[in-house]
């Protein structure tokens, strides 16, 4: 029996989540350029766009959720806002602004987590079929895996929109007897979707995105502290 090893790649193979807080400070800072004596404060800034880009999340399309426009947006509207609220001209120049910022986010350099090469071709070596199995505007992710050159330890990519059970479904369709495994960061995106679907799960936690975070549907799964020690599973 074949093992497949489905690979999450945002903040299971590179690190990704902590440039979105980068980003979001540089945000802010657009804001209160823009604003100048009237601005508000930081908390507040950032308190407000954490609001308008949660509320984002329930009221956009799925297959648009993981789409950088939706964040470019929260931000943009935070100003827009503000600009309101205060009476002040709504700048172009600004709106532009942001919203460059936000899309610089998903550019280059793309963070490959220490171990992750050593670790993937320990497990090719060893005859594992592996996978990329990731969320988000396919060219994108894509571009993060050519970039990186990452896509060479794998043997096929899988993106998904909103929902990583269709391309799951998808691979255990292919490989009906073999033993299928997800390993990732998030327990919603990652772990929950595979135990709905029976197959193994490897949780590794990284990244501190509240929406990473959910009740797993079941214990059945293994939790590791970091990627490296896959090598020891397998
Ligand atoms: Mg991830």
């Amino acid at each position: 029996m074949e093992k497949i090893l489905c690979f999450d790649l945002d903040d299971t193979l590179i690190d990704d989540n902590y440039k979105f807080e980068i980003t979001f400070c540089e945000c802010i800072k657009a804001i209160i350029n823009s604003l100048e004596t009237r601005s508000p404060q930081i908390d507040d800034i950032l308190k407000r766009a954490r609001e308008i880009e949660n509320r984002t999340w329930d009221t956009w399309p799925k297959e648009r959720l993981y789409k950088p426009e939706r964040i470019a947006n929260a931000w943009v509207k935070t100003y827009e806002s503000y600009a309101k609220e205060l009476k002040l001209p709504i700048r172009k120049h600004t709106k532009n602004l942001i919203e460059s910022l936000v899309l610089s986010n998903y550019d280059p350099p793309y963070f490959i987590i220490p171990g992750v090469i050593e670790t993937i071709s320990y497990l090719k070596q060893k005859g594992y079929r592996t996978y990329v199995v990731t969320l988000g505007q396919s060219k994108i992710q894509r571009r993060k895996l050519t970039v990186t050159k990452l896509i060479k330890y794998f043997d096929d990519a899988f993106y998904a929109t909103h929902d990583k059970r269709i391309p799951l479904a998808e691979i255990k369709k292919r490989h009906p007897s073999d033993d299928i495994y997800m390993i990732g960061n998030s327990i919603r995106t990652d772990i929950n979707p595979a135990l709905d679907l029976n197959l193994k799960a490897i949780y590794i936690e990284r990244g501190n995105w509240h929406r990473f975070k959910a009740t797993p549907r079941n214990n059945d799964f293994t939790t590791l502290e970091n990627i490296t020690e896959l090598a020891t599973l397998f």
